[in-house]
C-alpha cells in the first residue's frame, strides 16, 4: 500500500534535522518510508493523509518492559525491589498460566502501547515457574496479531537463589533456604536449545518479531551463561540485554561476590559491548560510565519504575557526556503500573532537574525524543531501520492531532510532546507502513471484547495469587533486615545518586 501524508509538522530525528520541528510530505511505500521533505503529487492509487496540523513522529521505542507483571498492575505499592519481587515473581508456590491468559496479558501491554505511540518494544519475560515453547508462542502470538514491532527475550537466570542476593545465607533460615534451593535453574545448553528452536519458530515469521537474549543480572547467571548467550546475541544479531546495578543491594552484590562492580565484572568477563543494553544502570561508578562509553553499551533508563521501587536515579546527565547511548524504558507493569512511553519521556523530562540546582545539566525536551526513538532504536541493534523518519527505513510512525487541547494554545512542540501530549492526541500510529491505529482505535484486533476476557479471567488468578502471595510473605522479615543492611552501608555520596569511583576503596 502507498500512503502519502501531505503538509505535516515533521520531527524526524534524523541526522539533518535532528528533533527540530519542519513541514513536509512523507511517502510510505509498502513497509518503508520512500520519500521525506518538499511537497509531493500524490502517486496514482495512494492513499492521501492531510497533515495540516499533524505531528509526525517516528514511533517510540519502549527499551524496557516486561509484560508478565500485566498481571499485577496496580495490585502494590511501597516495597523495594528486592521485597516486592517476592510478591510479583514469587519464589515459591506459582503455576504455569494458561498460554490464552498470557496472551490476554500480552495484548493488553501491546495495546496500551500502539494506543501511546508505541511501535517497538522490548518485552523481557520473566515466565515462571519456567518459560516454556507454549508461554513464549502466546506472546508473539498477540504482538503478531496486533501489528507491533516486538523484541521478545528468553530470560534466563542460572546461579542458585541464595547466591543472588547478598547475605541471603545469613540471614534466611534453614528451612526457606531449603524451599529456594528447589528451585530449578537452566543449564546453558538447556538456554541455548529453547533460544534457538524460538528463533527458528518466530524469527521469519514477520520481519516485526525478534528474539532477544537477556541474561537477568550480572549476579543471577553463571561465567559460563553470560558468555555463551553473548556469542549467541552475535550469532542472531540481537541484543544483549541486562538488569544492571538497579538498586544498592546489587551493588553490595557486585563487591561482596566479584570485589568488583558489576559493570566491571561483565566488562572483565568481555560481554560489555556495543550490543550491550545495560537496563537501569542507577549505582555505576564514574570509571563503570567511562568503560560503558568506550565499550559502546546502551542504557535502558526507567524513570518512572526506578522511583515506585525507590531504587535510585540513574545519572543521565553523566552518561550522556560520557557518550553512552540512552533509551527510555517504562520497565514492568507493576514497578510501574503502565506501559504508556509519553508517561516515561515526562518524567524523565522533570525526574533529573531536582538531582542538581545546576540547570544547564537538566535533560533537554529535545534530549528525551531522541532517547525515546533513536536511542530506543540503537538499544536494541535496529537503528538502521527504525528510531528516525528517513528514506529507506520503515515506516513505523506516530501521527498527532495538534488541535487537541495538548497542543493548544501551541508553543514549542517539543515540550509539548514531552509535557503536554499523554497519548489522548495519538490520531494514526503506522507500524511497517500499516495502519494498526485509526482515530485513536486499534484496526486489528477487537479491544472491548479482549479487554472483557481478561477482565472475566482475572478474579480466578487473583484468587491463587494470593494463595502464593501468603506463601512467599514468609521470606519478607529477612529480605527487610538483607535491605536494611544494604542500605546502611556508607557506599554512597547521597542517598539516592551513585556512589563515588572510589567506593571499592574505602
Ligand atoms: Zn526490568
Amino acid at each position: 500500500m502507498t500512503i502519502h501524508i501531505s503538509e505535516a509538522n515533521i520531527i524526524a530525528v534524523d541526522a539533518a534535522h535532528g528533533t527540530r520541528p519542519f513541514k513536509g510530505d512523507i511517502l510510505i511505500e509498502g513497509s518503508r518510508i520512500a520519500h521525506v521533505g518538499e511537497p509531493l503529487v500524490t502517486p496514482d492509487g495512494a492513499r492521501r493523509i492531510d497533515g495540516r496540523n499533524r505531528l509526525v513522529i517516528p514511533g517510540l521505542v519502549n527499551a524496557h518492559v516486561h509484560s508478565w507483571e500485566a498481571m499485577f498492575k496496580g495490585r502494590y505499592d511501597n516495597m523495594p525491589l528486592e521485597i516486592w519481587m517476592l510478591y510479583s515473581y514469587p519464589l515459591v508456590g506459582t503455576k504455569a498460566l494458561d498460554p490464552r491468559l498470557i496472551y490476554l496479558r500480552s495484548m493488553i501491554v501491546a495495546m496500551e502501547s500502539l494506543k501511546n505511540g508505541v511501535t517497538c518494544l522490548v518485552d523481557d519475560i520473566i515466565e515462571l515457574p519456567v518459560q516454556g515453547m507454549d508461554a513464549i508462542d502466546a506472546v508473539f502470538d498477540a504482538y503478531h496479531d496486533i501489528g507491533i514491532r516486538a523484541n521478545v527475550s528468553g530470560h534466563v537466570i542460572n546461579r542458585p537463589f541464595v547466591d543472588t542476593i547478598p547475605f541471603t545465607r545469613e540471614y534466611l533460615p534453614r528451612d526457606l533456604i531449603a524451599d529456594v534451593s528447589r528451585i530449578k535453574v537452566p543449564t546453558v545448553k538447556n538456554y541455548l536449545d529453547f533460544a534457538g528452536e524460538v528463533v527458528k519458530k518466530h524469527q521469519d515469521r514477520s520481519d516485526r518479531l525478534r528474539y532477544l537474549v537477556a541474561p537477568s543480572g550480572p549476579q543471577r547467571c553463571t561465567e559460563e551463561m553470560l558468555k555463551a548467550v553473548h556469542d549467541f546475541a552475535r550469532e542472531i544479531k540481537s541484543a544483549y540485554h541486562i538488569h544492571v546495578l538497579e538498586t544498592k543491594v546489587q551493588a553490595v552484590a557486585g563487591r561482596e561476590f566479584y570485589g568488583r562492580t558489576l559493570v566491571q565484572y561483565l566488562d572483565d568477563l568481555g560481554v560489555l559491548t556495543n550490543i550491550s543494553t545495560l537496563a537501569h544502570s542507577i549505582w555505576v561508578t564514574d570509571r563503570d560510565i567511562a568503560c560503558m562509553a568506550e565499550r559502546g553499551s546502551s542504557v535502558a533508563h526507567n524513570p518512572i519504575s526506578n522511583q515506585k521501587l525507590g531504587a535510585g536515579i540513574a545519572p543521565f546527565r553523566k552518561l550522556l557526556d560520557a557518550g553512552v547511548n540512552v533509551a527510555l524504558g517504562s520497565d514492568g507493569i507493576s514497578s510501574n503500573d503502565t506501559s504508556r512511553m509519553l508517561d516515561v519521556m515526562q518524567v524523565a523530562g522533570l525526574l533529573h532537574k531536582v538531582t542538581t540546582p545546576e540547570y544547564g545539566l537538566w535533560p533537554t525536551a529535545s534530549e528525551i525524543i531522541y532517547a525515546a526513538t533513536m536511542g530506543g532504536a540503537r538499544s536494541v541493534q535496529l537503528q538502521n531501520e527504525i528510531g528516525s523518519i528517513e528514506t529507506g527505513k520503515r515506516a513505523d510512525l506516530v501521527l498527532f492531532d495538534l488541535e487537541t487541547i495538548n497542543f493548544t494554545p501551541q508553543n514549542d512542540l517539543l515540550n509539548h510532546l514531552v509535557y503536554c501530549e499523554n497519548g489522548s492526541s495519538v490520531e494514526k500510529v503506522f507500524v511497517n507502513g500499516e495502519i494498526v491505529v485509526d482515530d485513536g482505535e486499534l484496526t486489528k484486533v477487537n479491544e472491548g471484547a479482549l479487554v472483557r476476557e481478561l477482565r472475566e479471567r482475572y478474579d480466578a488468578f487473583s484468587e491463587h495469587h494470593k494463595g502464593v502471595e501468603e506463601l512467599n510473605r514468609r521470606f519478607e522479615p529477612y529480605f527487610k533486615k538483607i535491605h536494611k543492611h544494604c542500605c546502611g552501608e556508607n557506599i554512597e555520596l547521597n542517598r539516592y545518586s551513585a556512589p563515588p569511583n572510589e567506593w571499592l576503596l574505602s
